[in-house]
């Protein structure tokens, strides 16, 4: 079994403590790597090799464009290994292979996208207003950058994260979920393979309450970027607010999936499906309150029912397999409770309705796709994450309803729209208080299209161009061009 190493200054380390950790396969339910347990030690030593590289380094005197080489060449490297890449990721996360997959044949696009940026980072001459002055801003990296990342899709974050980061200049320490640290690890390689200096990507792996928690209290570190709960966020955010911390937060959801009678039932049946049992529902984005039009509502609900009872739970290396294991033990149980809750509250459960068993599937963390009906939308079941197959159906009469019952949640991640009203489509686009409003699709993501939240679902946007603006700060400054003597000092120029 493998012992893994944390990566810091360009080299594979031992925890300082000498603790590692085990990592579970979540179909197999057996531990088949072990991770190594950061401490304060280790990101000490990885922000002084990041801080550095900003310092001292190679990255510090690099060309924009010649860091955007590098970036290049590591999008190259990616996908060259995207299927070995996402088998680690597979075994460590219990992801379908063909999401993964699609995943790390995407993911290069970051690279390529961000490495386009890095040299089109440009300060302006101001037409200042104080005569005999020169004025001019610069956009400089904001520091040294801490990535906490969740565990459902990490190299992805790794991409969002990043890509922006190193194109602005920055170095990163990267501290991966606990349950899922080794895809993290074994990418690091690529970032030396690719020419990016030592110290500039690093890696720590640990517990969040100990690596994570050093890294962000380190006063070496200028922003912190996480990725996962509402509750940890809220904590990071309360934590780096001590240091005056840059922070952007990509939190969770509750995102309502609106159908419309109007709507071509076929394709939101099957984007309701996507929704909520797709990634077995552990995705930020998931559509887990859908909201139906009472006039269709029963149809739409057998659709669903029939739909889901196709749907192949088991092995996620599988091309056939639809659903896989719950990554985690604490999130399988977490789910199992929140089925428990849903029919305390009086939802009806209709499919599903707890762990699935039966060939193959024994060992792993299997729960069924599960749908509720009779929810309203104060139920717990309706109003919290549960980050799992589950789906509550409410229904709602008209436009308004239907904005009212989207919008009454903490969150703001995603919402869809099925609906074949043009004039509908872009007053509910409007009217939904969300980073992203998908009509007629859902669970589409670009490089090129900003993601993020409002509410209790976050704070800043990744990919698309305005990411970069994130891990950079303005600088502002004021040459005087005259040769006249001083005027009076106790007063502002
Ligand atoms: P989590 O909050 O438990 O952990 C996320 C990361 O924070 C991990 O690396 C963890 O070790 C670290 N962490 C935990 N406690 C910490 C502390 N005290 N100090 C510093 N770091 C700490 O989240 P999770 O269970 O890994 O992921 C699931 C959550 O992530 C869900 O809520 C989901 O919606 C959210 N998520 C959001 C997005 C998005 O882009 N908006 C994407 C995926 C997942």
């Amino acid at each position: 079994m493998k012992n893994y190493q944390h990566y810091i200054d360009g080299t594979y380390v031992d925890p300082v403590a000498g603790e590692w950790f085990d990592s579970t396969d979540p179909y197999r339910g057996e531990v088949w790597a072990r991770m190594p347990r950061g401490t304060e030690a280790d990101i000490h030593r990885a922000v002084s090799a990041a801080k550095r590289a900003m310092t001292t380094g190679p990255w510090a005197s690099m060309t924009p464009s010649a860091r955007a080489k590098c970036m290049r060449k590591l999008g190259d490297l990616v996908a060259a290994n995207a299927e070995r890449l996402a088998e680690i990721e597979v075994r460590d996360n219990g992801k379908l292979m063909s999401e993964m997959l699609g995943q790390m044949r995407y993911h290069p696009e970051w690279w390529y996208y961000f490495a386009g940026l890095a040299d089109k980072v440009e300060g302006s001459v101001i037409p200042i207003d104080k005569p005999d002055h020169f004025a001019f801003t610069t956009q400089e990296p904001v520091g040294v950058v801490g990535a906490l990342t969740a565990w459902n899709s990490p190299l992805l974050f790794i991409a969002w994260k990043c890509a922006p980061a190193l194109a602005a200049g920055c170095s990163v320490i990267v501290k991966p979920s606990e349950f899922t640290s080794a895809s993290t690890l074994e990418y690091a390689a690529l970032t030396r393979e690719a020419g990016i200096p030592d110290g500039v990507f690093n890696v720590v792996a640990g517990f969040g309450a100990e690596a994570g928690a050093a890294l962000v209290a380190h006063k070496d570190v200028a922003k912190i970027t996480f990725t996962g709960s509402d509750r940890t966020g809220a904590m990071i955010y309360s934590q780096a607010a001590k240091g005056i911390k840059r922070v952007s937060l990509e939190l969770g959801g509750k995102s309502p999936n609106i159908v419309f009678a109007d709507a071509d039932l076929a394709a939101a049946a099957s984007g309701a499906v996507s929704g909520i049992f797709a990634a077995t529902g552990q995705t930020c984005v998931a559509g887990s309150r859908l909201l139906v039009q009472n006039s269709i509502r029963e149809e739409f609900t057998e659709r669903l029912v029939e739909m889901a009872k196709t749907a192949k739970i088991g092995d996620p290396m599988q091309a056939e397999t639809n659903i896989g294991p719950v990554t985690t033990a604490p999130q399988y149980q977490k789910i199992l409770d929140y089925i428990d809750i849903a029919k305390g509250e009086g939802a009806t459960c209709l499919f599903g309705g707890g762990p699935a068993e039966g060939p193959g599937l024994t060992g792993g963390q299997f729960v069924q796709p599960t749908i509720f009906t009779n929810v309203s939308n104060e139920m717990r079941i309706a109003q919290e994450e549960v980050f799992g197959p589950v789906l509550s159906i409410i229904g709602f009469e008209d436009e308004a309803e239907a904005i009212e019952i989207g919008n009454d949640v903490i969150y703001g991640l995603a919402a869809g729209v099925w609906t074949k009203d043009i004039g509908r489509a872009v007053r509910m686009s409007k009217a939904l208080k969300a980073g992203t409003v998908w009509i007629n699709t859902y669970r589409a993501v670009s490089y090129m299209m900003p993601f993020g939240g409002v509410k209790h679902s976050g704070l800043g946007r990744e990919s698309g161009i305005e990411a970069i603006r994130g891990y950079l700060e303005t600088k502002s400054v004021w040459i005087n061009t005259s040769d006249a003597a001083p005027g009076n000092p106790f007063v502002l120029r």
